[in-house]
């Protein structure tokens, strides 16, 4: 058996074909294989797909990973609140804009999210268990959808202007 062969969770079916899937949130790996097909054939099959289950994996540990509630939780949302206004506040001001509401919410794909027409930011709660240059980033991220919506040349010019090394905090938070 080979040395980087992922763990794997066997499930013998009525199915034609072998199928494998990485589920999230850990990237469990599953595989459904039809009750004829031997054992060997399972194992090489899972191991020519390693590199690939290994990319998925690596992307869905970068994802942002649901906090479950209790006190540990609550005393990163008061972090968190204590934290953030003055960041938007502070950012705000530098981008010439009145500072939108905030809100901080247990998210599980998002890091951060802006609403436009209410003018209110929601950041997830799991930033504050990162780096405050990240959290910052999200912060002037879901402030230049104020000045501009989409995702575009106008939307980056924004945050270059702004914070220059946006694209490394970026990289960074998605964990590459
Ligand atoms: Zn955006």
């Amino acid at each position: 058996m080979a040395a980087d062969l992922p763990t794997f969770t066997l499930y013998r079916k009525r199915i034609k074909n072998l199928r494998l899937t990485v589920k999230p949130p850990h990237g469990e790996v599953v595989v459904s294989a039809p009750r004829h097909v031997p054992e060997s054939t399972i194992v090489a099959f899972v191991a020519g797909r390693a590199a690939w289950i290994a990319k998925h994996q690596e992307r869905m540990a970068s994802q942002p990973q649901p906090l479950q509630p209790g006190p540990e939780t609550e005393a990163l949302r008061r972090r968190l609140k204590l934290a953030a206004p003055a960041l938007v506040a502070h950012w705000a001001d530098a981008m010439g804009l009145v500072p939108p509401d905030i809100a901080i919410r247990r998210m599980t794909s998002r890091w951060g999210t802006c609403n436009t027409e209410r003018r209110r930011i929601t950041v997830n709660l799991e930033l504050a268990q990162r780096d405050v240059a990240l959290l910052e980033y999200v912060i002037v991220h879901e402030l230049a959808h104020l000045i501009e919506r989409g995702h575009n040349t106008r939307f980056y010019s924004v945050m270059d202007a702004h914070m220059p090394d946006w694209r490394l905090r970026r990289r960074v938070l998605n964990g590459n």
